[in-house]
């Protein structure tokens, strides 16, 4: 039964599973014994000795399918039969005893022939194989990745996509394989892309191989979709194709949209609970202005009724109308400061951006005459920046600057801006104030860190990062004069720089 197994198997597969010698011996004796019974057969019905030639396909299977020894066991069973045979036939005859010998070193070298046969069989086997595991390995990593893989020929006619690629874009892989790669690219793309991948063949250094780029991909429903490409080469056939990873951006994009919306609430709310500390003194800087107005309202009355001096009318009415001003300009800064508005980057005037937040940081301290000197440098006026945000970030510093200076009999503050060698804009905020306590000092920018009794210790980290979402770095030193002084950049106009 087994041996009607492996014989099937032969058939099926040839010796891709190679036979041991005791089968193949067995199985070839049975083809020796049919050879012997045709051969003598016809050896009866011709009346010649010619019958050896019946063995030869037993030696040659003993030795194709066990390898030299099973050879040669049948070329010695072949030559014992032949060389019995002749004798019982013909008694011993010279001539056919030097035949059969002849038989047997024929039967050697097919036994050695049928070995190296054999053999070689055995590596090409065992060559396929390992070509048919990795072939399943590969196909499994392909068909696994979620990511699409699409390889393409010279022409950009698409040889493979994968599983992950027909779920992408919708397209099953009978319906892309042999078409042109293009048809999954929208406009402009689609009649760029042939030119696009000629001049990539002509030329030797490429523009895109093991550079992700951003582009997008166009779906079998018509709706386009962010990707990401990164695109290898290899040649096959001495012809060179190009497999593309495809990576669906749609749900990151989505996520960073979500992100940038947090990170905006989150600013929002700490500019909400900043004012909310400052309301009270918020109320009193607005108020001033109001009672002024109302006292040069109720003296302008007063000159008014007695009507004799126009001219100084003139200027009482001239200073409440200046208040006016004074207060609805402290109500215009205060409300943009309050707007949720969408985060957006667009060059800014730094001499208004820093004026403004100024008069907000300094609601409240009149009282302790805090000295703010600006030097804001004339080589770099405009800022790439979120205003209201780097506003908020420009508050924080001087609010936190100005508690620092609480014991100082002069509490001053320098801000000042430059423009640093990379293109950037550094903005400083000196104080004269404490400087930095050592716990602090070591985990400044983390939240909840504070060394205040009614301190949240949320300012700072919030600091760092509306400054790092403007692609600038903060820091501090220590103010050789005593205090602090932090410094933070910010992008040039220029979009050139990055
Ligand atoms: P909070 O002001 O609520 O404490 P911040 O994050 O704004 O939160 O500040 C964290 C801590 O950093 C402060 O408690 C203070 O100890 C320290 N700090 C910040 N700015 C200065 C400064 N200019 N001088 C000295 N210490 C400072």
């Amino acid at each position: 039964m087994k041996l009607l197994r492996r014989i099937q198997d032969l058939a099926e597969n040839g010796i891709a599973h190679p036979w041991k010698a005791g089968e193949t011996i067995l199985l070839s004796v049975l083809v020796l014994c049919l050879g012997i019974v045709v051969g003598l057969v016809l050896d009866i019905e011709t009346g010649r000795h010619e019958s050896n030639v019946f063995l030869i396909p037993a030696i040659v299977l003993a030795a194709g399918l066990g390898g030299f020894v099973p050879g040669l066991v049948l070329t010695g069973l072949a030559f014992i039969f032949d060389a019995t045979a002749d004798y019982f036939m013909t008694g011993f005859e010279a001539r056919l005893f030097w035949t059969n010998v002849a038989f047997a070193v024929t039967g050697v070298i097919m036994s050695g022939g049928g070995h190296l046969f054999r053999q070689a069989i055995i590596n090409a086997a065992k060559v396929n194989l390992e070509i048919r595991r990795r072939e399943a390995d590969l196909r499994a990593i392909v068909d696994t990745v979620p990511d699409s893989l699409v390889m393409i020929d010279h022409e950009g006619i698409i040889a493979r996509f994968s599983p992950g690629a027909q779920k992408q874009f919708g397209w099953d892989a009978e319906e892309v394989v042999g078409q042109n790669v293009s048809m999954l690219m929208p406009s402009p793309y689609r009649e760029q892309h042939p030119d696009f991948l000629k001049r990539e063949i002509d030329t030797q250094a490429s523009s895109v191989l093991g550079r992700p780029r951003l582009l997008a991909g166009l779906h079998k429903d018509g709706t386009t979709f962010p990707i990401e490409v990164s695109v290898g080469e290899l040649e096959f056939a001495g012809e060179r194709h190009f497999v593309g990873f495809i990576r669906d951006l749609t749900e990151r994009q989505k996520a960073e949209a979500r992100m940038h919306e947090l990170q905006n609430e989150l600013f929002h709310v700490s500019r909400l609970s900043a004012l909310g500390q400052l309301a009270s003194a918020l109320a009193h800087e607005i108020n001033q202005p109001l009672s002024a107005i109302a006292n040069y309202i109720a003296g302008a009355k007063k000159l008014a009724a007695k009507g004799n001096d126009p001219a100084l009318l003139d200027e009482v009415l001239d200073h409440a109308g200046k208040e006016a001003i004074r207060a609805g300009e402290t109500i215009r800064k205060l409300r943009s400061f309050l707007s949720r508005g969408e985060s957006e980057m667009r060059p800014e005037n730094l001499a208004e951006l820093v004026d403004e937040a100024t008069t907000i940081a300094l609601v409240g301290s009149r009282p302790r005459k805090v000295r703010l000197k600006t030097g804001l440098s004339p080589l770099c006026p405009i800022a790439n920046v979120d205003k209201v945000q780097i506003q908020q970030v420009l508050i924080n510093l001087i609010r936190n600057a100005i508690e620092a200076t609480g014991e100082r009999q002069t509490p001053r503050l320098l801000i000042e801006t430059a423009p640093t060698q990379s293109g950037m804009i550094l903005c400083s905020v000196t104080d004269n104030g404490t400087g930095l306590t050592p716990e602090v000092a070591g985990q400044l920018f983390q939240p909840f860190v504070t060394s205040k009794k009614t301190g949240m210790g949320v300012g700072l980290s919030i600091t760092r990062s509306i400054v790092e979402a403007h692609g600038g770095h903060i820091w501090t030193e220590p103010n050789p004069d005593g205090g602090t002084i932090f410094r933070f950049t910010v992008r040039g106009p220029d979009p050139a720089i990055p």
